[in-house]
């Protein structure tokens, strides 16, 4: 071990993701007892999602997993990505079979973005792009700010919320381009829909959606 990182462990104990516990010796990116009991979803359990097909996500999005996000997406925990993007990678290995020419995410409103710091979903493209070796590009734009899908429970009022809200970057051309869209967790898959539109619109021959977990 390295003498700086010694010192930042001492300093700042790597911690489990979903559960918060601080790591054990031997114990890597995230605790042994989450690695058992999280609630990962089966190969049936994949959403259809309208224009988009489907959307793959290895796990449900309840209890630990809940948890892990909000660290990541409010708690500043940027470096979680590291772990959350290598479980949607193999995901995607183990899910998904057809050929992929480039990977794009779900953007944030760019003054969210700024407000974070960082954009979840570009975050999880990114690493899922390099382990799985496939190009990662941004294609789409938020062009409006909307209300937070999970605070709205009526599905036509979510899709209502998001209509319109993003367009494909102007002059993109993305003819016959099979790509895997990223967001980091889906729900009744309307900001997924938008978002594979507006994709198609720009030429994408197909579109299937990864994401970190998917609500029941
Ligand atoms: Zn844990």
């Amino acid at each position: 071990m390295r003498p700086l990182r010694f010192l930042l462990d001492l300093l700042y104990p790597p911690k489990c993701p979903f559960c918060g516990r601080v790591l054990e010796r031997g114990e890597e990116g995230w605790c042994a007892s989450c690695q058992e009991e999280l609630p990962w979803t089966g190969p049936d359990d994949a959403k259809t999602v309208e224009s988009c097909g489907i959307c793959l996500s290895p796990l449900w999005y309840q209890d630990g997993v809940r948890a892990g996000m909000h660290r990541y997406k409010f708690g500043g925990g940027r470096g979680h990505a590291e772990l959350f993007g290598l479980l949607m990678a193999q995901c995607l290995q183990d899910r998904w079979e057809e050929s992929v020419d480039l990977i794009t995410w779900v953007p944030l409103h760019p003054k969210r973005k700024r407000k974070r710091g960082y954009d979840q979903a570009e975050l999880l493209a990114r690493r899922v792009g390099e382990l799985a070796g496939l190009s990662v590009e941004s294609t789409l734009e938020k062009v409006r700010a909307t209300a937070v899908q999970s605070e709205i429970s009526e599905d036509e009022a979510r899709k209502a919320n998001v209509k319109d809200a993003y367009r494909a970057l102007p002059g993109l051309d993305l003819a016959g381009k099979r790509i895997v869209l990223i967001d980091d967790v889906v729900t009744t898959g309307a900001t997924l829909w938008e978002c594979a539109a507006a994709l198609r619109q720009a030429g994408a021959a197909s579109v299937v959606g990864l994401t970190f977990a998917r609500a029941r």
